[in-house]
């Protein structure tokens, strides 16, 4: 897919333009998606109504997930529904969703959901950036889950990034093995996370605006199955614009 710089340029600046720094969720696929990062297709639904279209566009099973710029963990919230495959279950989830995320946070701005594809269960890698003051943009690796929120088990880059040194991020983490194959499980596709790596280092160095991105979960399937970003966040930079 072609890179299109303006699309995401403007992206940028609608939300700025709001006075937002936090993108949503799918704001920032469409920057991700834009630059040839592979996403869930994602949909913003602002009733019950509009779910319904989204998911029968998607196609069942759909995901639906709280959408507001002040609720950043969703599932804490309540705010995640996996696996909806049927009109009934799409309009019970946008009303649940909304009621728990009021009751999580009475004073949240509730723009409604977003709908997208469900993904099957896959393994969970993290991918982020962040814009360091001295060394500039900056990418980070790890494996999901407790891997990282127990073990801090991640490793770091400058970017821009060469083949070889998003390889390097990939086997410098313990539990590299894992990525491999264990136990008779399949390697995963390395080829594909590379890619990804390189890629969000490329954009978080080209558009230093961007001072922080969070691809947390992306799934990573078994080799030549590729890897896809399930949820996506991005934050600007106070001041700084591109
Ligand atoms: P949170 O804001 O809580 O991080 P996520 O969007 O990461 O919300 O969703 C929480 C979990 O739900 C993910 O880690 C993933 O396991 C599952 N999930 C989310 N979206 C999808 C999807 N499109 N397909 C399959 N599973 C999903
Ligand atoms: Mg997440």
């Amino acid at each position: 897919m072609a890179v299109d710089k303006k699309r995401i340029a403007e992206i940028l600046a609608s939300a700025r333009k709001q006075g937002r720094l936090g993108l949503l969720e799918h704001e920032a696929k469409q920057v991700l998606a834009a630059w040839g990062v592979p996403v869930a297709r994602t949909e913003l639904a602002g009733d019950a109504a509009e779910a319904v279209r989204i998911a029968r566009e998607l196609r069942y099973p759909v995901v639906m997930k709280i959408a507001s710029p002040d609720i950043v963990h969703k599932s804490d919230a309540g705010g995640v529904r996996v696996g909806l495959s049927s009109e009934l279950e799409v309009r019970q989830a946008f009303d649940e969703i909304v009621a728990n995320a009021r009751a999580y946070k009475p004073d949240a701005n509730i723009l409604g959901v977003v709908v997208q594809e469900y993904l099957p269960q896959a393994m969970e890698v993290i991918i982020g950036t962040l814009q360091d003051p001295s060394f500039g943009a900056t990418v980070m690796f790890g494996l999901g889950g407790v891997w990282v929120e127990v073990l801090k088990d991640v490793s770091f880059r400058l970017a821009p990034l060469d083949a070889g040194d998003a390889r390097e991020m990939i086997q410098e983490i313990k539990g590299h093995p894992v990525l491999m194959g264990v136990r008779g499980e399949p390697q995963a596709d390395i080829g594909a996370l590379i890619d990804i790596l390189q890629k969000v280092g490329r954009l978080a160095h080209e558009f230093p605006g961007i001072a922080e991105m969070d691809l947390n979960p992306v799934f990573l399937f078994e080799r030549g199955k590729g890897a896809i970003a399930i949820d996506a966040r991005i934050i600007l930079g106070e001041g700084a614009h591109g």
